[in-house]
């Protein structure tokens, strides 16, 4: 089962992020609400695959996916954006960003996603 670390600073959020995987059987190994902690759970929890917001306060979402692809070239880092941040999401795409989700969460775009980067066309199923 492939691992994933969930990053956004607003619990409700990781809440329904986490359903979301779970339900389309990802593991969630961990959660953290700002880039830092994302930073810092990476290295500790060695996830196949990250999700991560961009605004979060203390250290954002752009500067934890430039530490982790820094740490590890081969991270698998998907964006959640909000509808307004094509600018960041550009930014992050450059700074090797696996894919990008927008808010509010299509479950079936998130999937489809995970299901790129990690090489699996199986068809998402509800
Ligand atoms: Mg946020």
């Amino acid at each position: 089962m492939k691992k994933i670390l969930v990053v956004d600073d607003a619990k409700v959020v990781r809440m329904v992020v986490s359903q979301i995987l779970k339900r389309n059987g990802y593991q969630v190994i961990g959660e953290a609400a700002n880039g830092r902690e994302a930073f810092e759970k990476y290295k500790a929890l060695k996830p196949d695959a990250v999700t991560m917001d961009i605004t979060m306060p203390e250290v954002d979402g752009i500067q934890g996916l430039k530490d982790i692809i820094a740490y590890d070239n081969q991270a698998k880092v998907i964006m959640i954006s909000a509808l307004d941040q094509r600018d960041a999401l550009a930014e992050a795409i450059r700074h090797g960003a696996a894919d990008y989700v927008v808010k509010p969460f299509e479950d079936d775009r998130m999937i489809s996603a995970l299901h790129e980067i990690f090489g699996d066309s199986t068809p998402v199923e509800h």
